[in-house]
């Protein structure tokens, strides 16, 4: 049985003391929910304080983005041990903001992947097609062509510590969702290149989530679908009350 993952993407919201103050909130709301992980991947200068506060509870946490060196002169990144150090466990990669606005591309989510991957972190790396791709009826090779150029030289014993986020570009951050049909559609397209690259045992095993205006509304129809693992969430991981109703709805 793969797992259900319910994780939040809090983007560049949030100070160390708000953090405190809604692990705090958040934890009893979500406490026994063991039918799914949960997961907070928070800005880099929340992490210490997350994980603090989080001690005790069935709260994860995880960074946002990781670069690909062990060290050096990369002004302003963040390595894998370091993340490791200060006590991250997860980490996302390949976020569609990250590729938009910062110049990712597979080949540097690629190298990030199998960075965080050998210091031990668990990847959430996320992948989807953009409108007009959709729109051109080419999203399957689209997802198809990123899991493969992403995983590139992800063994099979590292993959067990790989979520993928299918999450349509076009749908993030935008109110826009895809309809629960077209999630699992795409998911199942993924779990597909997944058993072509790493047999069917392994694409069983793997937990793909969707992300993409997931809220408390809509959570549970996408939930429900047999290729939706769990979600990635935006907007609605800032509000204890929302997030716990997703965390309900994968229970
Ligand atoms: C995301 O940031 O990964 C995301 C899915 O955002 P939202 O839920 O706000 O669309």
């Amino acid at each position: 049985m793969r797992r259900t993952v319910i994780a939040g993407n809090w983007k560049m919201n949030m100070t160390p003391s708000q953090t405190k103050a809604f692990i705090t909130e958040l934890a009893p709301m979500v406490a026994g929910k063991d039918k799914c992980d949960i997961v907070l991947c928070v800005p880099f200068v929340d992490i210490a304080t997350a994980v603090e506060a989080a001690k005790g509870s069935n709260i994860h946490i995880g960074a946002e983005n990781v670069h690909f060196a062990e060290s050096g002169a990369y002004t302003g990144e963040i390595s894998a041990k370091m993340l490791c150090e200060i006590g991250a466990e997860y980490v996302i990669v390949g976020h569609s903001e990250r590729r938009t606005y910062f110049g990712e591309t597979d080949e540097t989510v690629n190298l990030r992947t199998k960075a965080a991957l050998a210091a031990g972190l668990k990847v959430i790396l996320c992948l989807g097609e953009v409108k007009e791709q959709r729109l051109a009826g080419i999203t399957d090779e689209i997802v198809s062509m990123q899991t493969k150029l992403d995983l590139a030289g992800v063994s099979a014993e590292e993959l067990k510590n790989v979520i993928i986020a299918y999450e349509p570009v076009w749908a993030i951050g935008t109110g826009l969702t895809a309809t629960p049909e077209q999630a699992d559609e795409t998911c199942g397209v993924i779990r597909k290149t997944i058993a072509a690259l790493y047999g069917e045992a392994a694409a069983e095993q793997i937990t793909i989530q969707y992300g993409g205006s997931m809220n408390d509304g809509n959570a549970k129809e996408l939930l429900a679908k047999t290729h939706v693992d769990g979600g990635l969430i935006g907007g609605a991981s800032l509000k204890t009350d929302k997030f716990t109703a997703i965390v309900n709805a994968a229970n």
